[in-house]
């Protein structure tokens, strides 16, 4: 079964949709079937496989609102082997629309249950708030994977995700797991961004993955072209940094 991996970090901005797109581009490149799901209403990941997110009947919000079926909202193939269950801005309302719902916090869960078979990885790209949209990536997630950007306020509010992760183990899924921090955007010039790694390594008791992702502007230009870095231009600094993350996260058996 596949192991799905929930990319999540409350601060906006940090690469949660660039590591979504493009780790799951470079894991479908060595040959994985990968499913990405994106839950943000800003719609980011979906526009960054090329779809257009304002003309879509079926969403990630009509599913949860069950309007319709799973089946009804994967766009396959996006590029080969990625299939995308797309978000966009209506998807706003939906934590207002399912107030009372019984046992919304699985809704997510329950629809990706009846396709998770046909993938060896689902990647989960959150909103930048610990919201129910948040728990619900959660809930379906066995592992969440913590982006953080290298910068002077990296570790402000991680302690609040590890308490949500933690809550959302002892409540609603008793097998989630960090799967492992990831550096994002470092920039190999400043001294600030070598300090924030050390200050990560001293203070957080995690796994960190060797792949740390360098700021390069391929990776801010891909979208775009509605492309991922791994198509975009193969031979950067980029995309060879998510080529390298998608190995260690395919050694990581252990999980
Ligand atoms: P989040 O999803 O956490 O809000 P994004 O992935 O959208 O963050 O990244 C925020 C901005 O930074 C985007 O404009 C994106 O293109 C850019 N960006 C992300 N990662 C990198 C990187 N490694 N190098 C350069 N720009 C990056
Ligand atoms: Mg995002």
């Amino acid at each position: 079964m596949g192991r799905i991996i929930a990319i999540a970090n409350q601060k906006g901005g940090v690469g949660k949709t660039t590591t979504a797109i493009n780790l799951s581009a470079a894991l479908a490149a060595k040959g994985k079937k990968v499913l990405v799901i994106d839950t943000d209403p800003q719609g980011n990941t979906t526009s960054g496989f090329n779809i257009d997110k304002n003309n879509l009947d079926n969403t990630i919000y009509e599913l949860m609102l069950g309007e319709c079926t799973i089946q009804d909202c994967l766009i396959k193939e996006v590029v080969p082997n990625v299939t995308v269950l797309p978000s966009n801005v209506n998807l706003a309302a939906a934590e207002i629309e399912l107030i009372g719902v019984d046992k919304k916090e699985f809704i997510l869960k329950n629809e990706v249950d009846w396709v998770r078979d046909q993938y060896d990885f689902v990647v989960i790209d959150c909103p930048p708030s610990l919201n129910m949209l948040t728990v619900n990536a959660m809930t379906t997630a066995n592992t969440v994977l913590v982006p953080i950007q290298c910068e002077y306020y990296a570790l402000e509010g991680l302690s609040q995700l590890i308490h949500t992760v933690n809550l959302v183990r002892e409540r609603l899924n008793p097998q989630l797991q960090i799967e492992g921090i990831l550096f994002t955007m470092y920039d190999s010039r400043t001294n600030l961004s070598t300090q924030v790694v050390d200050n990560v390594k001293k203070n957080l008791n995690q796994k960190i993955y060797k792949t740390v992702i360098p700021r390069n502007i391929r990776l801010a230009e891909a979208p775009s072209y509605g492309l991922p870095i791994t198509m975009y231009d193969p031979k950067s600094a980029g995309a060879e940094s998510y080529m390298a993350l998608a190995n260690e996260v395919i050694k990581r058996k252990d999980l």
